[in-house]
This record gives C-alpha cells, structure tokens and sequence, in this order.
C-alpha cells in the first residue's frame, strides 16, 4: 500500500493516510512510500524526523 504524510506548515503534528483515504490533502501531502501496513509507515515516518506523526483514524478503520 502507498503511504502518504500530510503537512501544513501552520500544524505541529502531521497524520499518515492511505493514497486513497478521503482526508487526505490534495496539496499538503509528502509521498512517504509503499509499506505493507499502516503502522510500519509511522514507524518509517518518525525515523524520518516526523516525531509528531500519527496515523489518521479513518485509514485505521479500514484495515
Ligand atoms: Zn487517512
């Protein structure tokens, strides 16, 4: 599954979505890569200096 991190400049904390979840922003958004779930993409995000990631609540539903 592709992964993406959304970011908004004016926001300290940053929320993983799948490619094809509907909260995810269509400008705001870093590509983040292809992982097999959502909790390796936050592990993978946070090593990458995204230490306030979360994973966004409607993509976690859907696995
Ligand atoms: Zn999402």
């Amino acid at each position: 599954m592709i992964f993406y991190i959304d970011f908004y400049i004016d926001s300290e904390t940053h929320e993983i979505h799948q490619s094809v979840c509907n909260y995810l922003s269509a400008k705001n958004k870093i590509y983040l890569g292809i992982y097999r779930n959502l909790g390796m993409a936050l592990n993978h995000a946070k090593s990458k200096g995204f230490t306030r990631a979360s994973v966004c609540n409607s993509c976690n539903v859907s696995f």
